[in-house]
């Protein structure tokens, strides 16, 4: 049974959603201004594995994930570049989605761009000033935050904090400083388009009411984004929305993702601190930051280093090197006789590897205890082969822990698993040049052999020397994505 926790209700409750069988699901995406980053990353590589796990588990997902076209700051940075807002975003819109694909990101069933949207957002924004939930002032709309009873129900705000926040940017004109835009008049040289209040362009947190009611219904079952969005976006927009459609709840759950921090600050464009995905994939790779994502609950903060992602490196090349041992030895021909209770040993960790990795993301998708459970069964084949006692397993049962680690990894996580796969041959000679070295220690030729060891090790190759004779494990070096 699948649990969620809910920042609204601050509830795990049971996952059920509307319809039968199909999961809708919104997650706020970007405003394109600027090159995504691993902040960016951190909150949809979460996603992803939320929504692979949701159609893992054999729902339909409806998912959708706005692009913010038009923006303030697309309109200041287009003023420093000398081009026009739109070319902003289409530059940062294709950077976004080359981020979706190299993060091996599943893609969503619509990115709906505010821009073509303009016509349903007039729509909305006539319809809540109608019912007495806005009002214009001088081309602008306003959403009158008093007549929604439960205005503050998601952050939980005091109504002074929510004033001091406010306060900032103090309108006059404005009947309550908690009241916010729903469609901005324009000013000189910024996009604009005509609309019953005179030309303008929608606020921010109007655009993902009124795609979620277009590309999902009135009423969804996920809504997702980063912690930060909160307040007010997510407050704002739970107002905008149930105002609008009279049905409350507007979402069942909403899951907000810890952020990203780096030397304890937020990650964001705003304060000059970002490292683009871009960026980080010429030197590491995609896996590694999906790796970083993985290992923390989707709730928690993570503080990005790059001593961090070195120290994950490591911890990856374990999981590539034992799939690959557990690929190639399953095609190597060896001993005849198989040991029935080992057998049966290793099929029972296989299973309970599996069982437990599915017990951890039904408990709110979390993902650090499914890994974990991935890493106590390396720990267990790597003591077998330690003995090697590897050899005594079958060969379709190796094969089998190889495929259930790769659904587990792959089809669920999300991890593209690109790492370099040792040939059968080399797996051969790899055999040939332990026995050679065995015979070089019997005549203690030693700095022999342990030259042989250190140029193996060179090439990722690791050799113990155990009471059962030498055993090779395979780390491969991790290479990046370009
Ligand atoms: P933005 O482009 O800033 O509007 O953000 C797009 C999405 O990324 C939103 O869901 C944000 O909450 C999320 N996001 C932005 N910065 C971070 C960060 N440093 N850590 C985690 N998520 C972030
Ligand atoms: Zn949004």
């Amino acid at each position: 049974m699948l649990k969620i926790s809910d920042t609204l209700s601050e509830k795990k409750r049971e996952f059920k959603p509307i319809e039968d069988g199909i999961v809708k699901i919104y997650v706020c995406g970007p405003t394109v201004y600027d090159l995504t980053h691993v902040g960016h990353a951190r909150t949809y590589i979460a996603f992803d594995i939320i929504v692979r796990y949701l159609k893992y588990k054999g729902y339909r997902v409806k998912y959708v994930v706005n692009i913010t076209d038009v923006e303030d700051k697309i309109i200041k940075k287009a003023r420093e570049l000398g081009i026009s807002p739109f070319e902003v975003a289409r530059m940062y819109e294709e950077d976004f989605f080359r981020v979706v694909e190299e993060l091996n990101l599943l893609r969503a069933d619509v990115y709906p761009r505010v821009t073509e949207h303009i016509k349903d957002i007039i729509s909305v924004v006539g319809r809540l000033i109608d019912l007495g939930y806005a009002y214009v002032i001088d081309g602008d709309v306003y959403f009158r935050v008093r007549k929604f009873k439960d205005y503050g129900k998601l952050s939980k705000q005091k109504f002074e904090y929510m004033l001091a926040g406010a306060r900032i940017e103090v309108d006059k004109r404005k009947e309550d400083p908690r009241d916010f835009a729903l469609w901005k008049a324009s000013k000189k040289d910024e996009p604009s388009w005509p609309s019953p209040w005179g030309p303008g362009r929608p606020g921010w947190h109007i655009e993902c009411t009124v795609m979620a009611l277009k590309h999902l219904g009135e009423q969804i079952d996920i809504h997702g984004g980063g912690a930060d969005l909160i307040f007010p976006h997510h407050e704002n927009e739970i107002a905008q929305s149930e105002a609008y459609t009279g049905k409350r709840p507007f979402s069942r759950f909403w899951l907000h993702t810890g952020l990203l921090t780096i030397g304890r600050e937020k990650m964001s464009k705003s304060l000059y601190n970002i490292v683009p995905v871009v960026e980080f994939l010429k030197k590491h790779s995609a896996d590694v930051l999906r790796f970083m994502v993985a290992q923390a609950h989707y709730r928690s903060q993570i503080d990005f280093s790059y001593e961090k992602i070195e120290e994950l490196e490591r911890a990856l090349s374990r999981i590539y090197g034992t799939l690959e041992r557990l690929r190639v030895t399953s095609m190597l021909r060896r001993v005849e006789e198989y040991k029935k209770d080992l057998e049966e040993e290793f099929l029972s960790k296989l299973k309970t590897m599996k069982k437990e990795f599915m017990d951890a993301m039904d408990d709110d998708f979390n993902t650090p205890g499914a890994l974990s459970k991935i890493f106590e069964f390396i720990d267990y084949y790597e003591r077998i082969v330690e003995k090697k006692e590897d050899s005594y397993i079958r060969s379709e049962h190796l094969r089998l822990a190889y495929y259930t680690m790769v659904e587990l990894l792959r089809e669920i996580l999300g991890f593209k698993l690109e790492y370099e796969k040792l040939s059968r041959t080399t797996v051969q000679l790899l055999g040939i040049l332990l026995e050679v070295r065995e015979k070089l220690r019997e005549k203690k030729m030693w700095s022999l052999s342990d030259a042989i060891r250190a140029e193996l090790r060179k090439i990722g190759i690791e050799v113990r020397d155990t009471g059962y004779g030498p055993v090779w494990f395979y780390r491969p070096r991790l290479k990046a994505q370009r």
